[in-house]
């Protein structure tokens, strides 16, 4: 590689680019690529968007950071507002994903220590999920190709298969205090829980006194054509993790919760240098000053609808490459019997930038603001690169 002083934890593509405007991305070499993964459903709005950009630099030119020693509006702003759009009563802002997850991770502990059942330590994730790459987190996850080699036991906690109500229910002992999991999973493979899955949980939860939490890091923020997936499950979370696409790209975390969960999160329980800072929540209050816009979340339906069809269409045409087209509102995977790295730098080639989830998965997350013609263009790349596959 040619960035040696780099550790060796990624392994991209040469190209290096140089400018973004909407849903293209610019190489220094002057190409111009189609961006279908949004920096892993993180750039929602697409690059340099216009509102984004002025509320970055305004706030740049005010103050940049005083700690959470100091009150920050623009962040209680930005709590309101998920407050008044969710279940949630309260919000604890982080810098990434991970760290919402892992405030929600220790939130489910300390509710109920808090409430005279110390024992309640353990927590149930999923099979194939993906919580992040802190400690707590991939312990959560608990994928072993990202445990290997560090921690010993299993930091308290249980797997169980995602989307099997009875053996979720059979690993539920009084020693557990919660479940985490992802509405859709992202990196396991574009997956929406099976229906009616989130509703039997959220019954197991209250049956057993015991919380249940949300990793929408991924598949919230609009993503789905709702603000959080759990809306379309009918159902309330205890606590539920947002990151990725709150911020448009600028680094954010939040961890939401209902009032009885975060009461235990009193003075000296938890806190971050960074978390909540005023360049973050300024962008996080831009990205949902667009995100409320009237009529915008039923566009994106919209827009992800389209993009379902075209893909049916073209797994229909390559039925030898592609074998099905999963996932829900603009996070959508197609199932491939080809290598999903080969299919990804292939497409690349062709000037449409997509991801890979799982061991046989590609991954489209587009900007939640694209247009039909964009659809369009996608559509024909893929199916340009497929016919060149299939010679
Ligand atoms: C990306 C992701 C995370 C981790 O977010 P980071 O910002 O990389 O720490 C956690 N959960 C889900 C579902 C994700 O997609």
């Amino acid at each position: 590689m040619t960035n040696s002083a780099l550790m060796a934890t990624y392994s991209p593509p040469e190209v290096i680019f140089e400018y973004g405007k909407g849903s293209y991305l610019y190489s220094k070499s002057g190409e111009k690529f189609l961006d279908f993964i949004s920096g892993i459903a993180v750039t929602g709005f697409g690059h340099a968007h216009p509102h984004l950009v002025q509320t970055l630099q305004e706030q740049a030119s005010k103050y940049w950071h005083s700690s959470n020693m100091f009150r920050v509006e623009a962040g209680e702003i930005l709590a309101q507002r998920l407050v008044k759009h969710s279940f949630a009563d309260q919000v604890f802002f982080g810098n990434s994903g991970a760290e919402a997850v892992e405030a929600g991770l220790k939130m489910m502990r300390r509710y109920h220590f808090d409430n005279g059942n110390p024992e309640r330590y353990r927590i149930i994730g999923m099979n194939n999920s993906f919580h992040g790459r802190t400690l707590a987190t991939i312990a959560a996850a608990g994928n072993p190709s990202h445990t290997k080699g560090f921690f010993k036991g299993d930091m308290g906690f249980d797997h169980v298969p995602f989307g099997d109500i009875e053996k979720l229910e059979a690993a539920i002992t009084n020693e557990t205090a919660g479940i985490i999991l992802e509405p859709v999973q992202g990196e396991g493979g574009v997956l929406p829980a099976p229906d009616g899955y989130l509703k039997q949980v959220r019954t197991l939860c209250d049956q057993h006194g015991i919380l249940l939490m949300v990793d929408e890091i991924q598949c919230g923020m609009g993503r789905t054509g709702k603000l959080f997936a759990y809306e379309w499950a009918d159902i309330i979370p205890d606590i539920l993790a947002s990151a990725k696409g709150l911020g448009g790209g600028f680094p954010i975390g939040a961890c939401l919760a209902s009032q009885k969960v975060a009461d235990c999160m009193v003075v000296g329980t938890h806190g971050s240098t960074f978390g909540g800072n005023p360049l973050a929540t300024a962008v996080g209050n831009a990205v949902l000053d667009l995100m409320l816009e009237d009529g915008f979340l039923e566009t994106v339906q919209t827009h992800a609808k389209t993009l379902w069809n075209g893909l049916e269409d073209i797994q229909k045409l390559h039925p030898e490459l592609i074998t099905n087209v999963q996932g829900k509102g603009l996070m959508l995977g197609l199932k491939c019997t080809i290598s999903n790295a080969e299919l990804i730098s292939n497409l690349r080639e062709n000037y449409l930038l997509a991801g890979r989830a799982g061991s046989d998965i590609l991954r489209l997350l587009p900007p939640l603001n694209l247009s039909d013609s964009e659809i369009d263009e996608a559509l024909s790349i893929l199916d340009k690169t497929l016919k060149s596959i299939a010679g």
